[in-house]
């Protein structure tokens, strides 16, 4: 059976880097969204809170229910307002003033701020009537937080960025006051933003992803001296699949769908249990996409692909940079999209 191996060791290694950079595990919340970015919910969740960290975020309820017994708070990063009150330690992203009136009294809220990347949060116009709303409906709000549209890029836009949160967070502590509420966590920065910062880390927090599962998409020349490439992150996931079968072909004969793919000299030839339907993408067989073990030969199914050789096992990628570039996307996408009935092993 196909399975993902989470190297712990790794994990722990950048969860610890991350650590350094924002001062401390109070200080860190783990991103562990959408399947833990496809490394698997539980298992990861469970890591992390055995190497003492706090917080998490994950998607929705449905993700939150299953981890928030293993941290002080998890938040949910992308739900709708929930029918009923959630848990004290589950809090909930709020995206807009419509949204915000949704909640049932007592939720835990962090307040979304909209510093310009335009796709959630609230203006800043709006901030006055949100805190109104928050003590209305006996809201409990835990943070003010923004999130960076292009912290990964070699611009200024991420600075300008924090500018504008500056100001909401001026405001907020302002309206905080006159309300007479506790003074909530303040948290702007996602891996990319956390790894570009040569300044000291001010926010409360740092809500990191991609970096903990050891990438990022930071442009190079925000390396400093101290850092290693790829800013000494180590990837935590590889993938691997297991053989289904092995047959010897002929000169001619040709391999899987369409049969684009043609046999050009004796060779044992087997087939591995992982295809589209296992989330991996979809190669056409036109190309030349080597995984870490071998060229796979002509189209991958929805269940297998086939490799030259016949070796019981087979590994896709250890690290999904070269996958990402293959098919024209991002680590993230390589990662988040395989199926969650992957077996996981930690090693
Ligand atoms: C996904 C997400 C993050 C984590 O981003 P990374 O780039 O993976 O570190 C942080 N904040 C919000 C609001 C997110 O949606």
């Amino acid at each position: 059976m196909a399975y993902i191996q989470i190297s712990k060791a790794n994990y722990k290694h950048n969860i610890d880097l991350l650590c350094k950079r924002v001062g401390g595990k109070d200080k860190l919340m783990v991103v562990l969204k959408d399947n833990a970015y496809g490394h698997g919910l539980k298992v990861m969740a469970e890591l992390a809170a055995s190497f003492g960290i706090k917080k998490s975020a994950v998607k929705n309820i449905d993700e939150a229910i299953q981890i928030n017994n293993l941290f002080e708070e998890t938040l949910i990063l992308a739900d709708h307002p929930p029918l009923s009150k959630q848990d004290d330690n589950i809090s909930f992203a709020v995206h807009s003033i419509e949204g915000l009136k949704k909640f049932p009294p007592k939720s835990s809220i962090h307040l979304g701020t909209d510093t310009g990347m335009h796709r959630n949060g609230i203006q800043y116009e709006e901030l006055e009537n949100a805190f109104e709303i928050i003590v209305k409906n006996d809201l409990v709000l835990k943070g003010v937080f923004t999130h960076h549209k292009s912290a990964d890029d070699l611009n200024c836009e991420v600075f300008w960025q924090a500018q504008n949160y500056n100001k909401f967070v001026q405001k907020a502590k302002e309206l905080v006051e006159k309300h007479n509420l506790k003074m909530p966590n303040f948290h702007s920065c996602n891996s990319a933003a956390v790894l570009r910062k040569q300044s000291k880390f001010k926010d409360d927090f740092a809500r990191c992803g991609i970096a903990t599962y050891g990438y990022t998409h930071v442009d190079k020349s925000f390396l400093t001296q101290n850092d290693q490439e790829n800013f000494g992150l180590k990837p935590v996931m590889s993938l691997w699949a297991e053989k289904l079968g092995s047959r010897n072909l002929k000169i001619g004969d040709r391999v899987g769908y369409g049969g684009i793919y043609e046999i050009k000299s004796p060779q044992i030839v087997s087939t591995y249990d992982i295809g589209y339907g296992d989330g991996f993408f979809r190669y056409d067989g036109l190309g030349d996409l080597s995984i870490d073990d071998g060229k796979i030969l002509g189209r991958l199914s929805m269940d297998s692909f086939s490799l030259s050789g016949d070796k019981p096992k087979v590994c896709l990628f250890r690290d999904a940079t070269e996958i990402a570039k293959y098919f024209n996307t991002i680590t993230y996408e390589v990662m988040t999209k395989l199926s969650p009935y992957i077996r996981k092993e930690i090693v």
